[in-house]
């Protein structure tokens, strides 16, 4: 009797039901249509085309290809469908030649059903060459295209060898094609099906909640502290990520938390790959370690048992923060995205963006994108429900974010937000150099600094007129100013010693807040610290 897919699923794969949107695709594809599916991690894809691939090879059409950019995750997925009895290989840059050359026989001569090949790979003519050759045969049954979202470049992993698959519609045509992807907001998903031309490939997209992790966003004070307690009081002995941005924060990092009793190890990319192998491995099968890494640990780790992932420094956008944070609570018991963010990540953030090589209309867009991560962190309403808003997917306060379990008591900064304002305005008018957040602060509450004297700042009319504000509750509004527009960063020249360095400036949005048009409103908590009550403005 022919194998139907709910036949494959359990004899092959030993489990009962479909899940979600599985049967659904897998039929789709199976009868030889496109599929773009998005998908959040964990939640099945990987049967959506390996289910129609073995169906489609006993119906007699052949092999199916599959395309993943991740040598570790093609030895992980060809392991596990050799258990499960089914003929798969992949090639790779990690084989010799003669390994390689033993895969292209078997592909030949039709022994394989699922083949793994990275993009670069793909398109060299060699394996071109051996694809038209099957094809001509009537062959090749199937292209499966894993971590889509790495065809485009708004995507949070742009892999140029991608943009070239566009051309596996035209040379086999008639051929289906699924596409997959965990993540992509509205201008990835255009992308991908621009890219990999699929007009008209059916679209299964699946919710992208997960129920079971809990977000939170605090204030960064001291990042290490912080993390610290967190892991100690909430996380003892349990498996998590702790991401970082550079190299050397992530080792200061691990060694610190390792001084704390912490089992916590180092990953990045510039430590000896026999290193970084290690580590890794002592993560996947060890209990209770904490991996410190930049984001070059993560893609394609199948570790079901994370418990936490905590940021100690702001992702560039949504998207890698939503990727990131998947990453926790894969087995889908209660697990926790947690994330230290401060007016520093604000400002590098930006920077990297400004003084990175891309062209102005890229830049607009990067800016956009971590402005609504921005968005996110200063929210006071649920952050599950503007998560999945960024992703297209309307629904109601969740009950297991920070913000939903104690919603945060809110102060009006908008007295103090205009003062900041004004005092910027009138440092700059005063003289035609740049002041940083520090100074505009220092003048703000009135201080006696050098820097102060030097420019005769305490003349200005603002001066010490917030001196009832903390420091860090101007901080707050300085981000939560930059985040939405209120404020810019302007780059300098500084004319003595060359540095460039960002200064604040006002924006076409100030003038509302100026105007007092806007409210502010800040979280109580993250502005701790008022002692005193704001006076009335002079
Ligand atoms: P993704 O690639 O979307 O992150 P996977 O394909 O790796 O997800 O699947 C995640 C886990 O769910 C795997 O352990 C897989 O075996 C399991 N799984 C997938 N589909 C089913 C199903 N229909 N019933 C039970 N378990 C499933
Ligand atoms: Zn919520």
């Amino acid at each position: 009797m022919a194998p139907t897919p709910h036949s494959v699923l359990h004899d092959i794969f030993g489990y009962d039901s479909f899940r979600g949107p599985q049967q659904g695709i897998v039929e789709h594809v199976t009868a030889g249509g496109d599929a773009l599916v998005l998908m959040p991690t964990g939640g099945g894809k990987s049967l959506c085309y390996q289910i129609p691939a073995i169906v489609r090879q006993q119906q007699g059409l052949g092999c199916s290809i599959v395309v993943s950019p991740l040598i570790a995750l093609m030895h992980d997925q060809v392991g596990a469908l050799h258990e499960a009895g089914v003929d798969a290989a992949f090639l790779n840059s990690s084989q010799s030649y003669e390994q390689a050359q033993e895969v292209e026989w078997r592909l030949q001569s039709g022994q394989i059903t699922l083949l793994y090949v990275a993009p670069e790979r793909l398109v060299t003519p060699r394996f071109l060459g051996l694809l038209d050759a099957l094809y001509a045969q009537g062959q090749l049954a199937l292209f499966a295209i894993d971590e889509a979202h790495c065809v485009s470049q708004w995507g949070h992993d742009f892999r140029p060898e991608y943009r070239q698959l566009a051309l596996l519609h035209e040379r086999y045509a008639g051929v289906p094609r699924i596409a997959l992807t965990a993540t992509a907001d509205d201008l990835t998903r255009a992308d991908m099906v621009q890219g990999l031309h699929l007009q008209n490939a059916q679209q299964f997209i699946s919710s992208f909640d997960r129920p079971n992790i809990r977000y939170r966003i605090v204030e960064k004070k001291d990042a290490f502290a912080q993390l610290q307690r967190f892991i100690q009081h909430e996380h003892a002995g349990d498996a998590g990520v702790v991401y970082a941005q550079s190299r050397r924060r992530v080792e200061e990092l691990a060694e610190k938390l390792q001084q704390s009793g912490i089992h916590a190890l180092p990953y990045h990319a510039g430590l000896p790959p026999e290193v970084r192998a290690g580590n890794q491995h002592r993560f996947l099968r060890e209990e209770g370690v904490v991996m410190v890494a930049t984001i070059a640990f993560g893609m394609g780790i199948d570790k079901p048992d994370v418990r936490f992932v905590a940021h100690v420094d702001m992702p560039k956008n949504i998207e890698s923060y939503y990727q990131e944070t998947g990453r926790a609570g894969r087995d889908g018991l209660p697990a926790q995205a947690w994330m230290a963010y401060g007016l520093a990540d604000v400002v590098n953030q930006r920077r990297m963006i400004d003084e990175g090589e891309a062209e102005q209309a890229f830049k607009a867009i990067l800016r956009g994108k971590l402005d609504a991560l921005l968005a996110l962190a200063e929210a006071t309403d649920c952050r599950r429900q503007r998560l999945l808003a960024y992703f297209g997917e309307a629904s109601g306060p969740c009950g297991n974010c920070d913000n939903c379990l104690q919603p945060p008591a809110l102060w009006d900064g908008t007295d103090a937000a205009r003062k900041l304002l004004s005092t910027i305005y009138r440092v700059h008018q005063k003289s035609a150099l740049t002041f940083g957040a520090g100074h505009i602060i220092d003048v703000l509450r009135g201080k006696d600094s050098d820097k102060v004297r030097q420019y005769g700042h305490e003349s200005i009319s603002t001066f010490g007129v917030g001196a009832q504000y903390s420091e860090a509750q101007l901080k707050a509004i300085m981000r939560q100013l930059l985040a939405t527009g209120a404020l810019g960063l302007h780059k300098v020249t500084s004319e003595n010693s060359g540095h460039v360095f960002d200064t604040l400036t006002l924006t076409d949005a100030s003038r509302a807040v100026l105007q007092g048009q806007v409210q502010v409103l800040l979280r109580e908590s993250l502005a701790a610290t008022r002692t005193r009550r704001p006076k009335a403005t002079p």
